[in-house]
């Protein structure tokens, strides 16, 4: 702190050359203390589909509530997470956070796949299978209410590493997203060697199919590659009803972004999904999977 009011001269009472590491250090154990005192939450987004605009799934998106500083998106924790001993209880922690909110969703009727976003470090981790196998008998959810997210970058760096907790992870039943598509190169031949469902087409690319002639050709002839595969195309990150429009003219099955919701604490989600999502509460008329 003095240091920092004598920013202009000279810093004498530095205690530490390397502040980065002060920083990070400091955030190391508030992050433990996060995981201790609960002060993590999932948010979600609703997928909803272009052509009938209602929901067809969920996707769980973490936030840091700190009690100073506010509500902290992924990119500032997760990285960090990634690189300590913290991954595995943070995994649990999503997953515990996570899977109650699938199995009352279910209970009230709201029968969409709710998608948890994995990281190159936790599908590093061989036991992954058996700590999502295990989390769903805890929690009662079946299988196919329960999406992977795993982004194409992890596919590209770790994917000798990573295929065979996939494969074991698919083989629980839950379903798989390829994520942030476009991003990391992976070779579209190699994607029907993976138990893949849907691909997300990464929001940067998106953002460039309205006015870019570039974009547009590049997504489409994706979205294209994708569907002659069987999978589904879902646009993120849509901001307005032209992108939305025109994800929907290219064979785009899905659509996520603010444009139709942001991410949303529980409570406000299925007050979404119940007013806008195209569902009805579980005693009216029950829903089915997508
Ligand atoms: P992602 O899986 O690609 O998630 C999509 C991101 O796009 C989210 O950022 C979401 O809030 C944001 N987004 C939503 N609507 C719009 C929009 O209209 N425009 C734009 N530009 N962006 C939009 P968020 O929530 O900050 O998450 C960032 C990344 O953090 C995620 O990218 C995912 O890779 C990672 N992440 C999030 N939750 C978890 C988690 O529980 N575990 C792990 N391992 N990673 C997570
Ligand atoms: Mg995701
Ligand atoms: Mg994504
Ligand atoms: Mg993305």
């Amino acid at each position: 702190y003095v240091a920092k009011e004598h920013r202009t001269g000279v810093e004498l009472y530095a205690p530490y050359k390397d502040r980065n590491s002060t920083a990070r250090l400091s955030l190391f154990g508030e992050l433990r203390r996060a995981l201790v005192e609960d002060e993590l939450e999932m948010f979600y987004q609703p997928k909803v589909h272009l052509g009938e605009r209602r929901a067809v799934g969920m996707e769980a998106l973490v936030r840091w509530r700190h009690p100073q500083r506010g509500i902290l998106p992924p990119e500032e924790f997760v990285p960090l997470v990634e690189q300590s001993y913290l991954m595995r209880s943070f995994t649990h922690e999503v997953l515990e956070k996570t899977l109650p909110q699938v199995a009352r969703w279910q209970a009230e009727g709201v029968r969409l796949p709710v998608a948890v976003n994995l990281s190159a470090r936790e599908l590093l981790d061989p036991t992954l299978p058996d700590i999502v196998g295990a989390a769903l008998r805890r929690h009662g959810v079946r299988p196919e209410a329960l999406r992977l997210e795993i982004s194409e970058r992890v596919m590209v760096s770790e994917a000798e590493a990573v295929t065979p907790t996939i494969l074991a992870l698919a083989d629980l039943g839950v379903s798989l997203s390829l994520d942030d598509f476009g991003t990391g190169y992976f070779t579209l031949a190699r994607l029907n060697r993976l138990p893949v469902e849907e691909i997300k087409i990464d929001e940067s690319f998106i953002r460039r199919i309205v006015d870019d002639a570039d974009g547009h050709v590049i997504v489409s002839s994706a979205v294209d590659l994708v569907g002659s595969l069987g999978m589904r195309a879902v646009a993120e990150g849509v901001e307005s009803e032209a992108i939305a429009k025109a994800a929907a003219a290219m064979g785009c099955y899905a659509a996520q972004g603010r444009y139709f919701a942001p991410p949303m604490e529980a409570v406000a989600a299925t007050e979404w999904l119940l007013r806008e999502g195209g569902l009805e509460p579980a005693a009216e008329k029950p829903t089915h999977f997508a």
